[in-house]
């Protein structure tokens, strides 16, 4: 078993989505270890995507992130981080399959519903972003 760690992101929360897509994350095989509803402040999101401070969408980014509650859940699966990504689909709505949840649910390629980490190793510094590790047993 591997873990990840999915966002249901601002937009997603507050068209009232959230039901809908941890739906489709039960559907697909994800057992949920861990959830919470929060707002992140400005310089927590800068922190979270640390990753992409020179790409020219950062500020965007990270005022979206911060500009509304968001639901961090940490997931459980064999395979867990590309499992994901696929129920996800591409970063670009438009690009994503049809099914997906950024497919479903997401506006552009800049807000598009929902985060999933992109390997083991940010999967598991991402979960201990938002959970203790004792709250995931
Ligand atoms: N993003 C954006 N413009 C881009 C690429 C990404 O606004 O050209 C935003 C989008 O919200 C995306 C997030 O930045 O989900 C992180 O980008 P990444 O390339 O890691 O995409 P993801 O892993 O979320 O598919
Ligand atoms: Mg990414």
């Amino acid at each position: 078993m591997s873990k990840t760690l999915a966002i249901i992101k601002p937009d997603a929360v507050e068209k009232n989505a959230a039901g809908a897509i941890i739906e489709k994350i039960q559907s697909a095989g994800f057992k949920i270890l861990g959830l919470r509803m929060l707002k992140i402040d400005r310089s927590q999101a800068g922190v979270f995507y640390e990753v992409h401070k020179e790409r020219p969408f950062y500020n965007d980014l990270c005022d979206y992130m911060s500009g509304g509650k968001i639901i961090p859940i940490a997931l459980e699966k064999d395979n867990a981080v590309d499992d994901f990504r696929k129920v996800i689909g591409n970063t670009d709505p438009e690009q994503a399959e049809v099914g997906t949840i950024r497919k479903l649910f997401g506006t552009s390629k800049a807000v598009n519903a929902i985060h999933g980490s992109d390997s083991d190793e940010n999967a598991a510094k991402e979960i201990v972003f938002f959970f203790n590790a004792s709250e995931l047993v």
